[in-house]
């Protein structure tokens, strides 16, 4: 495996500069274009050269021009994090406060609807603390989380995963590797529980099918009928809610997804 990222300007797009990372795979056989974070993500085959990358791009104007503005629009509804006090994170759709105080050591402690954080007096870099100890948070508690959901969920499917875990994704939601073992970014424990619960069902079927084919949409939407809901919130709010700049999302929906049961 060979990533190469080189950083290119296209100026062709509507009279506007859009500049977009290309990111080269030995596996890719195709070019592909993503919206991310606000960005765009060209991943190409190591063999296909800039010229037809770029006139790729170009053919492709309309829908990326679309796209990113839409991205970049709700980015700029919602503030920068700062990671201090005061500030809201979300945790399984619900706002948590950000409380920070001096304290003996560093430690984050849940009450009610407020994180508690303490920071030692001299911890230098305290916004860094602040994030550190939030991740941390949604690392442990998210793993209570899935020790409660997963087992539930493989009940009811009868598919089984080996294991499971939290990771550090950046650009997806969960992953299902061939030994059976589950990955879920800590990320996706901001979002409402209904699009959790579809994300692990998503990665339980990868059990059964190891692709995208149309027999896994297929078990998908026999275990969650609801799938398209949830795959459009991840949609709408997905880069939003990576992008650790934000880390957060507009609540348009009140009860979206509730229909589920
Ligand atoms: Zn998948």
């Amino acid at each position: 495996m060979c990533w190469v990222r080189l950083y290119h300007i296209c100026s062709t797009l509507s009279g506007t500069q859009v500049q977009y990372t290309i990111v080269r795979s030995q596996r890719r056989r195709s070019i592909g274009i993503k919206i991310q974070h606000g960005e765009v993500r060209v991943s190409a085959p190591v063999y296909v050269g800039e010229r037809e990358i770029a006139d790729f791009v170009t053919s492709k104007q309309s829908w990326i021009t679309r796209h990113l503005q839409a991205q970049q629009g709700s980015l700029a509804q919602l503030p920068i994090r700062r990671w201090q006090h005061g500030e809201q994170v979300l945790w399984l759709g619900t706002p948590l406060t950000l409380q920070v105080r001096d304290g003996q050591r560093n430690t984050i402690t849940l009450i009610e609807k407020t994180l508690h954080i303490r920071l030692h007096r001299r911890t230098s870099d305290r916004p860094a603390q602040v994030r550190k100890l939030v991740i941390d948070w949604y690392h442990q508690q998210g793993m209570h989380v899935l020790n409660q959901l997963i087992p539930q969920l493989a009940e009811a499917t009868k598919l089984n995963p080996t294991s499971w875990r939290i990771a550090h994704y950046t650009a997806k939601w969960g992953a299902c590797d061939r030994r059976g073992q589950l990955s879920f970014s800590w990320r996706l424990f901001a979002a409402p529980p209904w699009v959790l619960n579809y994300v692990v069902l998503h990665e339980l079927c990868h059990l059964q099918h190891f692709n995208h084919s149309a027999a896994f949409w297929q078990l998908v939407e026999h275990h969650a009928p609801n799938y398209t809901e949830a795959e459009n919130w991840l949609k709408q709010h997905g880069h939003t809610l990576l992008n650790e700049r934000v880390f957060s999302y507009v609540n348009t929906e009140s009860n979206t997804g509730q229909s589920e049961s």
